[in-house]
């Protein structure tokens, strides 16, 4: 006999629910409605449709990765951020809703650069899929982007991002750790690098820890090596009026503005994350 789609929701959600997984109905209609092709308002009216064996057999592989604890995500092999949809591959961290808040803080700036001057140039170190970097293009037209990336397989990624969102014409990349073959000055410098510590990485959910790239998490033992290493040649890749957006763990405001500071960078703004946490700061020289 074969499937309804009401039938295999069900049992894809019992199934994740067995597994121990909190968000299992969550997470059943969006492994479901991925796979097919369908919003999750079109999954929910077509209830009663019959689903053909080979579907159903994809969808159960899928609910088994979901039980062994790989990301929703992970599995379907894309996610949406800032309203474009990224590739992830093994060394990209997987685009976080958090980090958000850092397009959603960077565009004024652009935008007061862009009056300014009729043109932005932004770095992003680390660019992983490229998400900040893409959608800060996506939301500044008169903005280019430098992505960079100590692995190929996320640069790869990145241009495979910029080439399905239409700004591979503005997006360029480059195999750099942090600034080290970077040159020349930007307006805008942006990251999200890895700021968890060293002995916390273990302790994290195995959706993060098993799935998203060591390298893109692990911070060091104070989880503070990435921006030591960026805060050294800031300046030096800085233009006059520019300014450096991070993303930040939430108990890093303090060390982390007392690094750019010692380079001569104050903090000029920062924000909250979706759970109020402190998540984005913003620096400028401190003439400016
Ligand atoms: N926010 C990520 C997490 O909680 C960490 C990302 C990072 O280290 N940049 O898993």
């Amino acid at each position: 006999m074969s499937e309804t789609l009401d039938r295999l929701l069900a049992e894809s959600r019992d199934r994740l629910k067995a597994a121990g997984i909190e968000t299992a109905a969550l997470d059943a209609r969006h492994l479901i409605s991925g796979l097919l092709g369908l919003s999750l308002a079109a999954l929910m009216a077509q209830g009663g449709e019959a689903v053909d064996d080979t579907v159903a057999a994809r969808v159960r592989a899928a609910i088994d990765r979901r039980a062994a604890r790989e990301p929703v995500y992970r599995i379907l092999g894309e996610r949406e951020f800032y309203g474009l949809t990224f590739k992830l591959s093994k060394d990209t961290l997987e685009p976080r809703p958090d980090t958000e808040t850092l397009v959603d803080c960077m565009v004024p700036h652009m935008r007061r650069i862009v009056a300014s001057k009729g043109a932005c140039r932004i770095v992003d170190l680390g660019t992983g899929t490229g998400a900040i970097c893409l959608a800060l293009l996506a939301q500044i037209l008169e903005a280019r982007g430098l992505g960079t990336d100590i692995s190929e397989d996320a640069l790869a990624t990145a241009r495979d991002n910029a080439e399905r969102n239409g700004l591979a014409g503005r997006f360029q990349t480059l195999r750099s750790n942090w600034f080290g073959k970077v040159e020349g000055r930007f307006d805008v410098i942006v990251s999200n690098p890895p700021y968890i510590r060293s002995r916390v990485v273990d302790e994290l959910e195995p959706e993060v820890k098993y799935h998203d790239p060591a390298a893109a998490l692990d911070g060091g033992d104070d989880g503070l090596n990435a921006y030591r290493a960026i805060a050294l040649h800031a300046d030096r890749h800085l233009e006059a009026d520019g300014v450096i957006g991070l993303e930040i763990g939430f108990d890093q405001k303090q060390a982390v503005t007392a690094l750019f500071a010692a380079q001569g960078l104050r903090l000029h703004d920062s924000a909250k994350d979706l759970g109020g946490n402190d998540r984005v700061l913003v620096f400028k020289r401190t003439e400016n």
